[in-house]
């Protein structure tokens, strides 16, 4: 039997592009499904014939060899030998894949969740974004715009994915229980309605704008309001922001996982603020003062007296991050590191030598009385 053109069985143009393929194909299939067709041997046939053409022409590499070769390409050893079996039952299930997939389950393959008692309401998914702030706007808290790309119901069928106009219609398989018994044998058993995939509904009429998901993507913009003294790693969950549920199902949350970016400045502990500051030898034996930045965006002048030693720490009370839901205020601490004279130039070292001759204990009290301990220790006077 002399085999069609597989682009006159689909009805398209030599030059249709996927997503006119996959229309023309959505339709017939619709149309010559056998389940729409009992018992009727050409409806069959026909869907199988509408099957291998749309699975030819959607793949790029096999639609190229059939452009070239026509039918032979697939014939025994022809140059795309990919081969069809011709096998019913696994077109069958190509195209339960196919249309229920697309259709009904908004592009989700494999997720077999979704049916069942909940009449295909499936909840939408929840999203997660990710963002990162400075310590200031912890500090300070702020208004966030969030874009998220994100599935909304459909304006055009009210997320019903039926045309305008159209109503999906029950299931005549299953007369919308979703589900069908068979006799086998003895036994009844009962199985998943084929028809309808156990949402008891048909779409025979699907809204252009969506395909008959019922949602499309869009990017929405929101306004999120990020408290003052949050801390890294917190989640913030925005309750029905979250994907547009199938069909009127409940919508999915946004989660925002907020991370704090590290300060070249300061470290954080909860609501306190460390800061490192490293002094000259002359300022930490002479004293002296020095500004630093605060977290506010202001600074602070830090005092500091004679005989300063490293790691001596300066507390300045509510300097530090907003307690979060709270007045309280966290401290800053300033952490002073001695720095030692590196780099000397000749003149320096004489005033050094010359200062070491007219030291004493006095002036290194915490290194004179080590070194008379372990003058004790090996025993010496
Ligand atoms: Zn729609
Ligand atoms: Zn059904």
């Amino acid at each position: 039997m002399a085999k069609l053109d597989f682009y006159e069985v689909l009805g398209v143009a030599r030059d249709a592009d996927d997503k006119g393929l996959k229309t023309a194909f959505r339709k017939l299939a619709m149309q010559w499904h056998p389940d729409k067709n009992p018992g009727d041997n050409t409806a069959e046939a026909k869907f199988k014939e509408i099957n291998e053409a749309y699975e030819t022409l959607k793949d790029p590499q096999k639609r190229a060899a059939y452009d070239r070769y026509g039918h032979a390409a697939f014939e025994n050893g022809g140059p795309g030998a990919a081969g069809f079996s011709g096998d019913f039952a696994s077109s069958m299930s190509d195209i339960f894949d196919d249309i229920f997939g697309e259709f009904m389950g908004g592009g989700r393959r494999g997720g077999g969740g979704q049916r069942g008692s909940s009449g295909g309401r499936e909840r939408g998914a929840d999203l997660r974004y990710n963002m990162e702030i400075t310590l200031e706007e912890a500090f300070a808290g702020k208004t966030a715009e969030v874009r998220v790309p994100t599935k909304v119901a459909c304006e055009a069928c009210s997320g019903t994915g039926a045309k305008p106009g159209s109503h999906p219609k029950v299931c005549t398989t299953c007369d919308g229980h979703g589900r069908v018994r068979a006799a086998q044998g003895f036994f009844s058993v009962e199985r998943t309605c084929p028809t309808c995939g156990g949402r008891g509904e048909i779409i025979s009429d699907p809204c252009d704008k969506c395909g008959g998901s019922g949602r499309r993507t869009e990017e929405r913009t929101l306004q999120v309001n990020i408290p003052a003294g949050i801390e890294d790693g917190t989640r913030i969950r925005l309750s029905g922001e979250g994907e547009a549920g199938l069909r009127g199902g409940p919508t999915g949350d946004l989660y925002l996982f907020l991370s704090v970016k590290p300060h070249s400045l300061f470290q954080r502990e909860g609501a306190d603020i460390f800061c490192r500051v490293p002094i000259s030898l002359t300022t930490a034996a002479l004293g002296g003062q020095f500004d630093v930045p605060t977290v506010d965006g202001g600074k602070t002048r830090v005092k500091v007296p004679e005989g300063t030693q490293t790691g001596k720490q300066f507390r300045l009370k509510g300097k530090g991050m907003p307690v979060l839901r709270s007045s309280q205020m966290g401290d800053m601490y300033i952490q002073v590191a001695v720095e030692t004279p590196q780099n000397l130039s000749r003149r320096q070292r004489e005033l050094l030598e010359e200062f070491e001759t007219v030291s004493s204990e006095e002036n290194s009290p915490d290194s004179a009385g080590f070194f008379a301990r372990i003058r004790d220790f090996f025993g010496g006077t």
